[in-house]
């Protein structure tokens, strides 16, 4: 084990923190210095239990010796290589185990190193491929209200929490949205997938009506994880899947906080029975050790655009660390412990007993939905009169400042743990964060 050293820096101007409070946070700063396990320790050495695996990322327990060791290992052989017009193994090797695992037929890999990198790149392959057959009028992209698919232009466009987009004036055109799945008067408390919603997926054939053939491609989240966990109802993601194909758009899945176990199955399209044309993941692919992402698409997809183009470049795409060496070595360490440990079957083990203790919180006053599937839960709190998001702000402090690490969207708790969590864990999560919304009403 490591030595615990507390670390604090002397001036906390410099760093511009992102989507954070940064006055507030500068002057209570809240430092995490190390991690193992389940827990990290704050630059204090004071224990922090995380129900979050740091953002939805650290699905292996943190500090894992796999995982370093492959990194240290690949840093001493050869540090970087490009891949535009190159090559390097590791990079073909991580991508081909990334193959095994997305679902058949999502069998071609372009490394990105985020998610946001992974949304945008998915949404360009789109616009690529419709281009490539023929459908070059194909320009518009169609996401979902309360999707998040990152920030960059096109991720932020197609994303649809307010928030996010409204202070930057300039969105991408041509974008539509499908309306949220979220139908608290007929779902509240629900385990697992909703009953009602499935005929919200028919608001494609409305846009369809409106815009007519020019429809490229529809992304969503298999469960909207960042506007506060909203799983698809019932038959909408099947529905989805009818009308994409149906209308010749592609559907892309955005399975950046979705895969990689998260929900009991390798990815969300698993878990869910639907796969879509085009997946994105980042996150868990490296156990969020290297930043990496990846986007994986159809043979259909890919062989329409790169055997569509006589000779050349055929994709005018692509990040100087696309297959880092070291994200590469990171991927393959992380999938070869996800396979070693059956990290999705773990999850999907501790799932009855993760969703027994989210619904026990409907007993604590304040709490008016739980929602949740595989290890992903959200907890949604009354907001505070006047004061919205403030109640869960406060509610992630004092968990915080009592050991738990939470993470809180509007006035939503979410939790979302390593999958290598177990019952004691499971306890003291739920039973921290039922004291913190007594004690912060
Ligand atoms: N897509 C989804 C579904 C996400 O949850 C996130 C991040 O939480 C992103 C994209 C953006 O990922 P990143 O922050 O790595 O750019």
């Amino acid at each position: 084990m490591n030595e615990i050293r507390p670390s604090r820096p002397n001036n906390l101007d410099a760093f511009w923190m992102p989507y954070s409070d940064n006055k507030y946070f500068k002057g209570t700063p809240r430092l995490l210095a190390r991690a193992e396990g389940m827990h990290y320790w704050t630059a204090d050495g004071q224990e922090i239990l995380d129900g979050t695996a740091g953002l939805w990322c650290c699905n292996a327990g943190h500090g894992r010796r796999e995982i370093t060791e492959a990194i240290q290992k690949q840093a001493a052989v050869m540090d970087f290589a490009p891949t535009f017009q190159l090559g390097h193994p590791i990079a073909f090797e991580a991508a081909s185990r990334v193959a095994e695992m997305t679902p058949e037929g999502l069998d071609h890999v372009f490394f990105v190193n985020s998610g946001s990198e992974a949304a945008d790149t998915a949404l360009k392959i789109a616009l690529a491929w419709q281009k490539a057959r023929g459908q070059a009028q194909r320009v518009r992209l169609v996401g979902r209200e309360r999707g998040y698919h990152g920030v960059g232009f096109g991720g932020m466009s197609v994303g649809g929490i307010g928030p996010n987009r409204k202070q930057f004036g300039a969105q991408l055109p041509y974008v539509d949205h499908l309306p949220h799945t979220h139908l608290p008067a007929q779902n509240r408390f629900c385990r697992g997938l909703p009953e009602h919603g499935a005929h919200l997926a028919d608001a494609l054939e409305n846009l369809v009506a409106l815009h007519g053939d020019t429809i490229a491609a529809v992304i969503v989240e298999p469960v909207a994880g960042s506007t506060g966990v909203l799983v698809p109802p019932k038959g909408y993601l099947e529905q989805l899947r009818k009308l994409c194909t149906k209308h010749g758009i592609l559907l892309i899945f955005d399975e950046v906080i979705t895969g990689f176990g998260r929900i009991g199955a390798n990815f969300g399209a698993e878990r869910l029975g639907v796969t879509p044309d085009i997946m994105t993941m980042a996150k868990g692919l490296t156990n969020a050790a290297v930043p990496m992402g990846a986007v994986a698409t159809s043979a259909e997809v890919h062989d329409t655009i790169v055997n569509g183009t006589p000779a050349g470049i055929e994709l005018f795409h692509g990040y100087t660390y696309s297959g880092h060496p070291l994200a590469s070595a990171a991927a393959i360490a992380t999938l070869e412990l996800h396979r070693a440990e059956d990290l999705p079957g773990r999850a999907r083990a501790m799932e009855p007993y993760f969703e027994d203790a989210a619904h026990a919180m409907r007993d604590v006053p304040g709490v008016i939905d739980v929602r949740n599937i595989g290890l992903v839960a959200g907890i949604e709190l009354e907001p505070r009169k006047g004061a919205p998001t403030a109640r869960a702000l406060d509610v992630f402090r004092w968990c915080f400042d009592h050991g738990v690490l939470t993470r809180v969207t509007g006035d939503i708790v979410a939790l979302s743990p390593p999958l290598i969590v177990e019952k004691p864990h499971v306890d003291r999560l739920f039973g921290t964060l039922a004291d913190a919304i007594r004690a912060v009403p």
